[in-house]
């Protein structure tokens, strides 16, 4: 019998909900025109791009011209500032520290080719400090890009206090909302950006699709040169099995969000009183109101978290540690970096984020587990070792 999996990753993708994939399975055999042909297949095909289009434009609130499919996030952040870059004879970009590195590296290539970048500083809870905005913004300042939800400490950042700002100054205002879209409520209106980028597989929906919103106006120049598709912004002929997923993901999340969000949430703070209660030492990083629904992320000093994760694992739990993109390399997290948390506890920093698909049952078979590797690993630390000896000194 193969053991019980707990999925606690959602962060780095979700599974295909049953409904989503059931509505694009006929897109692959059946209606498997080309969108832009004007026969009866191509009609079929053309129908459910347009009809996701508007799922995704109610979602946020935008209209459905405002936006562009794009293959994901990651070229969805390409294309907002390397699109405006071109578009523009400004020079100078301002970001965020805790970026995504689809925008940070964005940004980074762009600097090699004479822009000049700056970062807005952000707090310890991992929150852009909005009252510098201003005084950083010049007459040469084309584009502020600050993402909507942290995907590592999941921090919500204060886009409409920056839209207000960036509006009055005449500058555009970009938004890596991939972890936010279909997760929580989001309005482009509300929130006053000009540009918002968006990934279907980070809410149920398949990898390979997303979309850009661009407010209506808005000058930006395409990244791909081709057969003029998405009104000559985005070449590419239509990925309409992954469009009509990221469609039916977004009717799906439009229907169910007051359901999902708060019980989401109620999770999401249980798991953190009980990781407060029952974990000594544990600490919670980021902002505790100011929160992705799913997010839980911890230190935990004198763990390594490469070891904690595997023999979480082990037990059964899918967790991370800080972000998938940097699982692989030890280095310490850009974000946690900026948010100056010190470097040994961040060694030992685990990601969990909670999706629709997890129970209070899995919550508390969590706890009981990781309470107790905590416990083993601490066990074989030296340096914990030496910390209660310390203490004994006392
Ligand atoms: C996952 C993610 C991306 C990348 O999106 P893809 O669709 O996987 O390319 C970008 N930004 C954030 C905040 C993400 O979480």
């Amino acid at each position: 019998m193969e053991n019980k999996r707990v999925y606690f990753d959602n962060a780095a993708t979700t599974m295909v909900d049953r409904r989503v994939l059931e509505h694009m399975l006929p897109f692959f055999s059946e209606h498997y025109g080309n969108a832009s042909s004007l026969h009866l297949e191509g009609i079929k095909a053309y129908q459910v791009v347009e009809w996701s289009r508007n799922q995704l434009a109610q979602l946020v609130q935008a209209q459905p011209e405002e936006i562009y499919f794009t293959s994901g996030g990651t070229e969805s952040n390409n294309f907002a500032i390397k699109g405006l870059a071109r578009s523009s004879k400004k020079r100078h970009i301002i970001t965020s520290p805790i970026e995504h590195p689809a925008v940070l590296k964005t940004a980074q290539s762009l600097a090699r080719e004479g822009f000049t970048l700056s970062f807005l500083p952000i707090d310890n809870k991992g929150i852009v400090k909005v009252e510098e905005l201003e005084s950083m913004i010049t007459p040469n300042t084309l584009l502020v890009s600050v993402m909507l939800g942290n995907n590592e400490v999941g921090t919500i950042q204060p886009l409409k206090e920056l839209s207000l700002i960036t509006r009055s100054k005449g500058v555009l205002l970009h938004s890596d909302a991939v972890q936010a879209v279909g997760n929580m409520p989001v309005d482009v209106k509300d929130l006053g950006v000009d540009l918002m980028s968006i990934s279907a597989h980070k809410f149920y929906g398949p990898k390979g699709i997303g979309a850009l919103f661009v407010r209506k106006g808005t000058n930006l120049l395409p990244l791909l040169d081709g057969g003029e598709h998405e009104q000559g912004k985005r070449s590419g002929t239509y990925n309409t099995p992954g469009i009509a997923g990221l469609g039916k993901a977004c009717e799906i999340a439009l229907q169910e969000m007051d359901e999902f969000v708060p019980r989401i949430s109620t999770l999401r703070d249980d798991l953190i009183n009980k990781i407060l209660h029952q974990i000594p030492e544990a600490y919670i990083n980021g902002d505790l109101k100011n929160r992705l629904p799913g997010n839980v992320h911890l230190s935990l000093p004198y763990v390594e978290g490469e070891a904690l994760l595997l023999r979480l694992d082990d037990a059964g739990f899918a967790v991370s540690t800080g972000s998938a993109c940097s699982a692989h390399n030890l280095k310490i997290s850009h974000v946690l970096k900026a948010m100056s948390t010190d470097v040994l506890c961040a060694q030992g920093s685990l990601r969990i984020s909670l999706g629709r698909h997890n129970k209070q049952e899995d919550i508390d078979a969590f706890v009981q587990v990781l309470a107790d590797v905590a416990r083993d690993l601490r066990q074989m630390s030296p340096l914990y070792r030496a910390s209660k000896e310390g203490d004994r000194h006392v």
